[in-house]
């Protein structure tokens, strides 16, 4: 006999929600079709209700007492099966909760079960098709209006810019006299009318060199299996003129290009350059400073095909396209594609796996290519293209060391370093100064008593900022108004240690008291339209300082600008993180580059307590090919990546024995494992042992690296610590994530 509770499979469906657990729900759906995979719907769990997003339907449940859906939101699948698979491999290889991972690449509003608002697009019905226009003679709005209807279908949006106000009564008389009907589809970025006005710019001639790039590329793109292409252009050398140029074509063939930045500060630059390159096409970006409404439209433009370029940052890559083309990752190797909190992916990986399985071809560009990106053109995975020189009279800059261990410092800027800044903006040019510390100083303390501000969440000093009058912990993020005197022992002479760039705005500016000194950093530009104004400044090309942290290296280009001046690498120099060389040497490339860009010859000069550090020598004699060759060869002794595959498991807790006994007991277990297994040649595990930064935000924090010279040992092994880590009995309070290709070591 039949069980009237079993449930006819047709009507159930699997689905995932955005919460971190790593199982999918199965529920009875009476609606009929059942929903899409990609669908969104509303269902109860617990005693609350939640959006979740279907996986598969028609699901043989093991389970009998289904609950039913209660709604479903979307008529269309939101998420298409190309990238619902790669989604899934998303959340396999990086370990990470599928249903985190599919909200996380739905638009904010989206997630939130907001529904997909609907545009109507009127045409004439048939009768208005044939209707003689001569009849609406004593109504020439109406007259117009059905004239243009009956040329094609047309957006509200559109009517309402050639009607004004009335537009609405207009078509109702219309639709009164049953000509007119309407079709309802998904509301989207219909560029407005043209607003920037931006003028019409003459195209430059490309160098041979760029020529013969954009030729190379252009028949790599046709390769049926395109590899990626990796662009080893110097700092401007003119890379993104090339990327306009490869662009072209793909647009010409109605395609869309999507183009990854590191970072929104960018995206103006980018964004204008685009649009003066292709006024035809529309171009949107994509990144967290946009609200919520806005980035669906953008999102939804990206889906229906009606955005052909859309510049965005690392999650951009996540953009639905109707019809993809290429992607082009401009500074390929910067730390920013890695995703730092919550789904730690690399953007950059996503985007290559990305349009490898949909055949498209992708563009990495940088001066500096990342490690990982060299070594796949050694494999001969990738296509290797080098832009080796600056387009017309620029030349590269020329970068001098300065040993400052016997010059005078102020705030720690020497001597030396204060009149080359003096000549050159007598000169009538602009300078930079690099220092990769915001604030006006890492330590305030007490002389007295030997007091200092401490965060008491994360156990580090706090770094005072002058101008909010506040010590801020970088690591947390908690902000402290300052006392004038001092909370130990009364004395009011409260001093401070070190330099950030306020502090360096500060001397600068009593320095050169004519000239505009011009913060850059993220406490200067959090107000919307900030940083654009300062850039604006910079561009007038008046002699002016700028200061800036990393901000500030990447992309920008100031022709006036002839020297930049780098504070500080010493730290940078000495740290354990294997990582650290890599990053040194990119960063100081990257702002070097912003010197001489312009018709003059650039200056470069390093202040270093080091002066014989092989690294630097060899990065100032060798340059980054040389450079990179060695740290390669290094990492290739050790196993470390590229040439092995790392994970970091990292537990946190808010009771520090909780968090270390948690880690210890998945640490012997997985040992055992790997003994029972015969696997612990291939694996190596280092530690459980307290992070780096071992208290963060009143968290104690924990970890364990693994690393196997073969990616899939690696993958075998972690899946292996997973489930011991989804089974494991946790105390309250302890948490753990993991990390697969782990950036950073904190
Ligand atoms: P990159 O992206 O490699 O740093 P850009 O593409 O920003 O370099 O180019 C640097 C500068 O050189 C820009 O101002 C750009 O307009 C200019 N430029 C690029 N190619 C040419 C060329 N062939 N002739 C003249 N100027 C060029
Ligand atoms: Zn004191
Ligand atoms: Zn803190």
């Amino acid at each position: 006999m039949v069980n009237m509770s079993v449930i006819d499979k047709s009507n159930v469906v699997r689905v995932a929600i955005q919460r971190p657990i790593y199982k999918l729900l199965d529920y009875r759906c009476n609606i009929s079709p059942l929903p899409d995979v990609g669908c969104r719907l509303r269902v109860p769990l617990g005693n609350s209700v939640v959006t979740a997003l279907v996986v598969e339907n028609n699901v043989e449940s093991e389970f009998k007492n289904l609950k039913d859906v209660i709604e479903v939101l979307d008529d269309k699948p939101l998420i298409n099966n190309a990238m619902m698979e790669l989604l899934n491999w998303a959340s396999s290889y990086y370990f990470y909760p599928l249903g985190e991972v599919l909200f996380h690449a739905l638009p904010v509003a989206l997630r939130k079960g907001k529904q997909v608002p609907k545009l109507r697009l009127w045409h004439t019905n048939r009768l208005g098709k044939i209707f003689s226009l001569d009849d609406l003679n004593r109504a020439p709005k109406q007259k117009s209006m059905l004239e243009m209807l009956q040329k094609g279908e047309v957006g509200e949006q559109r009517l309402d810019d050639v009607f004004g106000k009335t537009w609405r009564n207009i078509l109702k008389q219309l639709d009164k006299k049953k000509l007119v009907e309407f079709r309802e589809v998904d509301a989207d970025f219909t560029p407005s009318k043209n607003q920037e006005n931006i003028p019409e710019k003459n195209q430059v001639t490309l160098t041979e060199e760029q020529q013969q790039s954009v030729s190379s590329i252009g028949g790599y793109f046709q390769e049926e299996k395109p590899k990626p292409v990796l662009l080893h252009g110097i700092t401007g050398s003119g890379k993104t003129e090339v990327y306009l140029r490869a662009i072209e074509s793909i647009l010409d063939s109605d395609k869309q290009v999507l183009v990854l930045v590191p970072e929104i500060g960018l995206t103006p630059q980018l964004l204008y350059r685009f649009k003066e390159h292709f006024p035809q096409y529309s171009v949107a970006t994509l990144h967290s400073g946009l609200a919520d409404g806005e980035r669906l439209r953008v999102w939804l433009g990206a889906k229906s095909g009606a955005i052909k370029i859309i510049i965005g940052t690392r999650s951009a890559v996540f953009t639905p396209m109707k019809n993809l083309g290429a992607i082009f990752i401009d500074e390929e190797h910067d730390a920013s594609f890695k995703q730092q909190e919550g789904f730690l992916y690399q953007g950059r990986d996503m985007a290559i796996k990305r349009a490898h399985d949909l055949s498209v071809p992708v563009l990495l560009g940088s001066a500096t290519p990342s490690l990982e990106s060299l070594h796949n053109v050694n494999k001969k995975r990738y296509h290797y293209l080098r832009l080796a020189s600056r387009p017309g009279t620029s030349k590269r800059p020329e970068m001098v060391v300065q040993d400052v261990r016997a010059l005078p410092l102020e705030a720690g800027i020497s001597s030396l370093m204060m009149s080359e800044i003096r000549t050159h903006i007598q000169n009538k040019n602009q300078v930079m100064i690099f220092l990769n510390r915001r604030g006006f100083a890492p330590v305030l303390m007490c002389p007295s008593c030997g007091w200092h501000a401490v965060c008491h969440h994360c156990e580090m000093g706090m770094t005072y900022h002058a101008a909010a009058r506040q010590v801020i912990c970088h690591h947390c993020g908690i902000e402290e108004q300052v006392k004038p005197t001092c909370p130990e022992c009364n004395s009011n002479k409260l001093t401070t240690q070190g330099q950030g760039t306020e502090r360096i705005e500060e001397i600068l500016s009593s320095h050169f008291p004519e000239t505009s000194v011009i913060r850059i950093d993220r406490d200067s530009t959090s107000k919307k339209g900030s940083l654009e104004k300062k850039l604006q400044q910079v561009h007038k090309g008046e002699p002016v300082i700028l200061i800036g942290t990393q901000m500030l290296t990447k992309g920008h280009d100031f022709p006036k600008l002839t020297l930049v001046g780098i504070l500080d690498v010493d730290q940078a120099l000495f740290s354990t993180d294997y990582r650290a060389q890599e990053r040194l040497a990119q960063q100081v490339l990257q702002v070097s580059g912003r010197a001489g860009r312009g018709e003059q010859k650039g200056r470069v000069v390093l202040q270093t307590s080091q002066p014989e550090h092989p690294l630097l020598i060899a990065l100032l004699s060798k340059g980054y090919s040389k450079v990179s060759k060695d740290i390669l060869n290094e990492r290739k002794l050790w196993h470390y990546p590229p040439y092995g595959a790392q994970a970091l498991i990292r537990v946190s807790a808010d009771n520090e024995k909780r968090g270390g006994d948690f880690l210890n007991k998945i640490t012997s277990s997985l040992r055992f494992q790997l003994e029972m297994d015969q696997l612990e040649e291939h694996v190596d595990l280092l530690g459980p042992i307290a992070s780096p930064l071992a208290k963060r935000a009143n968290r104690y924090r924990f970890q364990l690296l693994v690393s196997s010279n073969q990616r899939g040992q690696l993958h075998a092994i972690m899946e292996q610590a997973l489930s011991l880590l989804i089974q494991s009995r946790r105390m309250g309070g302890v948490r753990w994530v993991i990390d697969i290709d782990p950036m950073d070591f904190l």
